[in-house]
């Protein structure tokens, strides 16, 4: 079944207990900040009955379903979800809707973990998980995933931790199920989901055995609370803001209060040696869905550096060709390793088609490792407009407006459409929206510590070793033996 946006908007408002700003909110679709959200989000369901996305955005048969609930099997799978992510996020206006993306992600890494835990340990964690999957895809349900904790010390391991609650935990376990507490931060789409998935966020040892824990609960569940940030809350003219007036996303601190949770929809319950297989196996998909969704970003950097080097009649000037030709570079690789990342993914238990995991994780660091500096280079093309421009109502005033027209129109181009340029440039790269998109690269989907860790982990340092032997003469056991004495 595919979802009707009319639904989707009629089921968040179910008594789930969401706070913005000090106040508890009656209903988040008419709240005026988290209603933009919902909005933005739903983009999701827009897409699947509009017959123009029909073939990227639906899957076909006696029961049609999202494209995003589909498990990948191949490359080509793993493509029509980038495809998918990086159209659904181009209409966002360079924000992803997430609604789908994260828990799906999260759905292929519980189902890879439980599956291989299932087998090692006799648990029956998985049927549980594939339970839950034909159930989402049936009813095509918004899902968000808490798998950050609030972590506090982070040279402490969560049972050491001098909050007891600063990673989510097992407080009490009974024949029907378990009772949860703790705080996870960082939540994106809470708000507006229909279905909060939580994960481990790292692995653990033995001690910590009551931090292993994953499951899923409706968001009104009692005991949970979400807290929502005003981050890019205020309201916005859609001409000065052509993104950000329109489109967003709310994380959350997401606090669960001896949240009870049955049986039905726990997918780890103690097993700490899993908890960190688990924790990968969810970021491996995830940051494919990452550098998907950073697609249309770069698209955009590019195709406005490149107009407003040709407005502002810059562009053939040396520096300006040189940053463009860095952005072009920077999107390319991106891209291509990407590509590489599905090109090269492999066939995993139980049926599914994971992304190659140290090039999607190279993919990833890249793109983030290089944000800063593509911004720079658009703010540089653009000149200091980005944040001296005069306010659009100034456009309509009637002595303003022709002035204004005079001074900012240049090189084939209108004023008023060299500032439409101008304020869709602020709005990337020099407004809020930029920093939450700064932030986002660096931080979302994993640091990029954690993706430089993964990319070394899984370089082959011996056959390197051997190779450097080889061309010097050294014979290996030599060596090997020399070291050891
Ligand atoms: C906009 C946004 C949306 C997000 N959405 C979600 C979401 O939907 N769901 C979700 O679960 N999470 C989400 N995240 C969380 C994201 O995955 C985390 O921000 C990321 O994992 C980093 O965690 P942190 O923010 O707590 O920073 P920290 O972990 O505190 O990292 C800060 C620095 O400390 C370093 N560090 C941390 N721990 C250690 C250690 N033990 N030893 C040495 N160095 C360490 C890190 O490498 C980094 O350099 C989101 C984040 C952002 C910014």
């Amino acid at each position: 079944m595919l979802q009707e946006e009319t639904t989707y908007y009629e089921s968040l408002n179910d008594g789930r207990r969401v706070f913005y700003r000090g106040e508890l909110v009656p209903n988040v679709v008419t709240h005026p900040v988290l209603g933009k959200a919902i909005h933005h989000a739903a983009v999701d369901f827009r897409m699947a009955h509009d017959p123009k996305y029909h073939d990227l955005a639906v899957v076909d048969g006696l029961n049609p379903y999202s494209r995003y609930y589909h498990k990948p099997q191949s490359t080509a799978d793993l493509k029509q979800r980038r495809d998918l992510i990086a159209e659904g996020t181009r209409l966002g206006g360079t924000v992803v809707p997430l609604i789908h993306e994260i828990g799906t992600d999260a759905l292929f890494g519980l189902m890879e973990a439980t599956y291989a835990l299932d087998r090692s340990q006799g648990t029956h964690y998985y049927p549980r998980v594939q339970q839950f999957w034909e159930n989402a895809r049936d009813n095509d349900w918004a899902l968000a995933v808490a798998q950050t904790d609030v972590k506090g010390d982070r040279s402490r391991r969560p049972a050491e931790q001098p909050n007891p609650d600063a990673y989510v935990h097992i407080v009490r376990r009974s024949d029907e199920g378990i009772w949860v507490r703790g705080t996870k931060v960082h939540t994106s789409v809470a708000i507006n989901a229909q279905w909060l998935i939580v994960l481990p966020t790292r692995e653990m040892r033995a001690g910590d055995a009551d931090y292993a824990v994953a499951f899923v609960v409706p968001i009104n569940t009692p005991g949970l609370t979400l807290i929502a940030s005003p981050y890019l809350g205020q309201p916005l003219n859609p001409r000065e803001h052509p993104l950000s007036a329109h489109h967003k996303m709310v994380e959350t601190v997401t606090y669960f209060d001896d949240v009870f949770v049955p049986w039905d929809f726990v997918f780890l319950a103690g097993e700490s040696a899993a908890a960190g297989t688990l924790a990968k196996a969810f970021v491996e998909f995830h940051r494919f869905t990452a550098v998907s969704y950073k697609l249309p970003l770069l698209d955009a950097l590019l195709g406005t550096a490149s107009l407003l080097a040709r407005y502002n009649g810059v562009h053939r000037a040396r520096h300006i060709q040189a940053a463009l030709s860095d952005l072009v570079i920077y999107a390319m690789t991106v891209r291509a390793l990407l590509d590489n990342a599905a090109d090269r993914g492999e066939a995993i238990e139980p049926g599914l088609f994971r992304p190659h995991i140290p090039l999607v994780n190279l993919a990833k660091y890249h793109f983030a490792q290089g944000l800063h500096q593509a911004f720079h280079h658009v703010q540089d093309i653009a000149g200091g407009l980005l944040v001296t421009p005069p306010a659009a109502e100034d456009w309509d005033h009637p002595e303003l407006s022709p002035l204004l027209e005079t001074a900012f129109s240049g090189q084939n181009v209108t004023g008023a459409d060299r500032m439409r340029a101008i304020y869709l440039a602020s709005d990337l790269v020099a407004s809020d929206l930029a920093a939450y998109h700064l932030v986002l690269a660096v931080h979302a989907e994993g640091s990029i510590e954690a993706e430089r860790m993964t990319i070394v982990r899984g370089f082959n340092w011996t056959l390197a070793e051997d190779e450097a032997r080889r061309l010097a003469g050294i014979d290996r056991h030599t060596i090997d033996e020399g070291v050891s004495s």
